[in-house]
């Protein structure tokens, strides 16, 4: 069975065609600029090398259109026509409390997800114009959605209640959500088949750092709390966005610097994080580079960052009564060493019994356990894959 999956931004457009019965990535790539003078598809069909077309995109459905041509054309195509595509799996961000697992796309959904924009005002819509694009050019193909926030639908309300009057949640929605669910789900999932243990008794932490960057913990494979909130921008620093923070920070600098509502979600989101307190780089490997030639911010910034993580670790490993695995992943998590060895070290009362030489030499995009043989705590690098997990939900939901 052939899944496309499509991960739909404001202005790009991530595909991958994947086919579930092997696991094979048939083909992958990207649409940029999308609506904006200079849009360019890439095109990597596997084993056929790369392509890129510019051309103008004028909105998602020009940008799925040109995916379909490249994917059935005669000469660098991997699909014969169309009919070959028997779903498509999207990538949808906030399904608020509604959605707690994938689901069939149906115009019911949309009008659900229409009420959770004012939760995700810039994810959501953007999914939701691949969703009407892929429906335009493809009318006759099941459609399933696969939320990051339905992972961490089992969190109890202690859990994901904020100190704030209880209405707020009831006639506001605001509660933790969470994201990166389908990476947490994966990779912690990968995780219990490496654990020799019955599956109910299992605490794991997984530590999704990338560009955003969220920590969840998981007992007998279900998520009991998880660092992001009502939005992405709480947790630990990432990026661009600041993370935890005194609330009344914000009130304070829109006086402060004369901001309104946009400049301060603007700050907030764009202008803080590793960005900020480096003034070098939101890049990890950018940051890595500057630290090692004597950048003190860019130091600064990526010890704040790992004493952040390992606190949230350390109050994971409290709620959870323990922890038997911790999980890396994502672009800094199965890259960065260095990271990894701070965040790790001094864990030792935790249990945590880490091999840092093979850290700082374990080959990179392989499943890889840091620990050592006889470590309490079983530490794990593995490669995240949230669009194999899309396919396969997609195809589990559609298969005839
Ligand atoms: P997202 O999907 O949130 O955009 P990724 O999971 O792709 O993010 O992670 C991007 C981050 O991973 C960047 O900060 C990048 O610097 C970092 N990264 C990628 N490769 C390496 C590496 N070899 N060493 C250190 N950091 C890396």
């Amino acid at each position: 069975m052939k899944v496309l999956v499509i991960n739909a931004g404001s202005s790009s457009l991530k595909y991958q065609l994947i086919n579930v019965d092997n696991g094979e990535v048939i083909a992958k790539g990207l649409c940029e600029r999308i609506g904006i003078e200079g849009s360019m598809l890439t095109y990597k069909p596997e084993g056929k090398g790369k392509f890129e077309f510019k051309q103008d995109m004028k909105d998602h459905t020009d940008a799925i259109r040109m995916v379909l041509d490249a994917l059935v054309d005669p000469e660098i195509g991997v699909v014969k026509s169309m009919d070959e595509i028997d779903a498509v799996g999207h990538r949808l961000v906030h399904g608020g409390e509604k959605f707690n697992k994938s689901v069939i796309i149906t115009d019911e959904l949309i009008k659900e997800m229409e009420v959770l924009t004012p939760l995700a005002p810039l994810h959501n819509p953007a999914n939701l114009m691949g969703v009407r694009a892929c429906q335009a050019i493809m009318p006759n193909t099941p459609m399933v959605g696969v939320f990051d926030t339905a992972f961490h639908q089992t969190m109890p309300p202690k859990a994901f209640l904020y100190g704030l009057p209880y209405e707020a949640y009831k006639e506001h929605m605001v509660r933790r959500y969470g994201f990166h669910g389908t990476s947490h789900m994966y990779v912690s999932q990968r995780a219990l088949t490496k654990l020799d243990m019955p599956k109910e008794d299992t605490r794991i932490i997984t530590c999704h750092l990338g560009n955003g960057s969220s920590i969840s913990a998981i007992k007998g494979g279900k998520c009991v709390d998880t660092s992001m909130g009502l939005t992405p921008l709480e947790g630990v620093p990432m990026g661009t966005r600041c993370g935890d923070m005194d609330p009344a920070i914000v009130t304070y600098l829109m006086e402060r610097l004369n901001l309104d509502k946009k400049g301060i979600d603007n700050y907030l989101n764009k202008k803080s994080g590793m960005l900020g307190i480096s003034g070098v780089s939101s890049d990890f490997r950018d940051l890595e580079e500057a630290a090692n030639n004597g950048n003190e911010r860019a130091q600064l910034a990526l010890d704040t960052f790992c004493y952040k993580v390992k606190k949230y670790i350390g109050a994971y490993a409290a709620a959870l009564g323990g922890v038997d695995a911790i999980v890396f992943t994502a672009g800094v998590g199965e890259n960065d060493r260095g990271v990894r060895e701070k965040v790790l070290s001094g864990l030792e009362y935790l249990g945590v019994d880490v091999d840092f030489d093979f850290n700082n030499s374990c080959p990179r995009g392989e499943e890889v356990e840091i620990s050592k043989p006889t470590s309490r705590v079983k530490v794990f690098v593995i490669r995240t894959d949230e669009e194999m997990m899309i396919a396969r939900d997609t195809a589990a939901l559609t298969a005839k």
